[in-house]
């Protein structure tokens, strides 16, 4: 295999002075394994769009809860090094939780867009989210950093992160891939047993539907939110953590107007799945 595997911070810190030294320009891409299309489409813009693209996998303890599932997570490193390397990744950095996260005493942490959505209900998640983006940034200098739209929140976190702490990064945001039914792909869908797996589409047929409704000229969050909650409610495996509108620093609006973000979490049996859409963009499923 030509991908270059690395598992050390020495060494990957060696890897980014060398490219540096040589001009390259570096394309990050920021995952946690069990790689799917989703993550394909944004390894694909980093290799074409920089000299050289790098990738990390990281399950990063520091961003679950207590009572999520860390200890679960799919981990499946050799498929995930043959995907990275058909997608023309030059170098994965796969570090220890060990050295990565053990003994540290400094956090980076975001206040108001983290008062909503899955800032609130998973408590210190953006906490452990920034904190390891940071030190990927800084490990690897990237000069475009590629983030999918799937993770909304997380997307708007960086973004304001990049910009408070003046990191000399551009992020890129990326479409969220879907299946061929609408479902977007995520690493937790292969959690689901094949009645979640049907029952899972109800997340992006009711963005469908209340997505229409607010096309028609329904203006009013409630109505729209309501109509996502009356189809999800159909069906009987699907539980909804949460299911709400905001605008760009992720607080709940009055009118719904372009750019609003229409975003949900929903457990399908004990599997929680998160979707979005911004409305106004195109509706591609
Ligand atoms: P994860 O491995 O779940 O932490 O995701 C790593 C990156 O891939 C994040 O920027 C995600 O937003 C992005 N991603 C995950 N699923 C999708 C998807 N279906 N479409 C586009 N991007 C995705």
């Amino acid at each position: 295999m030509n991908v270059k595997l690395i598992e050390t911070i020495q060494e990957m810190l060696r890897f980014t002075k060398d490219a540096k030294h040589r001009n390259l320009s570096i394309g990050y891409v920021p995952t946690m394994g069990a790689l799917h299309e989703g993550h394909v489409s944004l390894m694909k813009a980093a290799v074409a769009q920089n000299d050289i693209a790098v990738m990390t996998i990281f399950v990063n303890p520091i961003q679950f809860g207590p009572n999520e599932d860390y200890e679960k997570y799919p981990r499946t490193l050799e498929a995930d090094l043959e995907k990275a390397e058909a997608a023309g990744i030059l170098a994965v950095f796969f570090p220890s939780a060990h050295e990565l996260t053990e003994n540290i005493y400094s956090f980076v942490d975001i206040n108001e867009l983290q008062n909503n959505l899955c800032g609130v209900k998973r408590p210190g998640h953006f906490r452990g989210v920034c904190t390891i983006v940071s030190k990927f940034f800084n490990i690897i200098q990237p000069d475009n950093a590629y983030f999918g739209k799937k993770d909304i929140q997380q997307l708007y976190i960086i973004k304001q992160m990049v910009k408070d702490l003046n990191f000399p990064v551009n992020i890129v945001p990326c479409e969220i891939v879907r299946e061929s039914d609408g479902l977007a792909m995520s690493s937790r869908n292969r959690y689901l047993s094949a009645n979640e797996r049907k029952d899972a589409l109800i997340i992006s047929q009711s963005i469908k539907k209340a997505i229409t409704l607010q096309q028609n000229g329904e203006t009013s969050p409630q109505i729209i939110i309501n109509c996502v909650r009356e189809e999800i409610a159909k069906v009987p495996s699907a539980k909804i953590d949460y299911i709400s509108i905001v605008n760009e620093q992720m607080q709940d609006v009055d009118t719904v107007e372009n750019k609003n973000i229409l975003a949900l979490a929903v457990y399908i049996g004990k599997t929680r799945l998160i979707d979005n859409h911004i409305i106004g963009e195109k509706l591609c499923f």
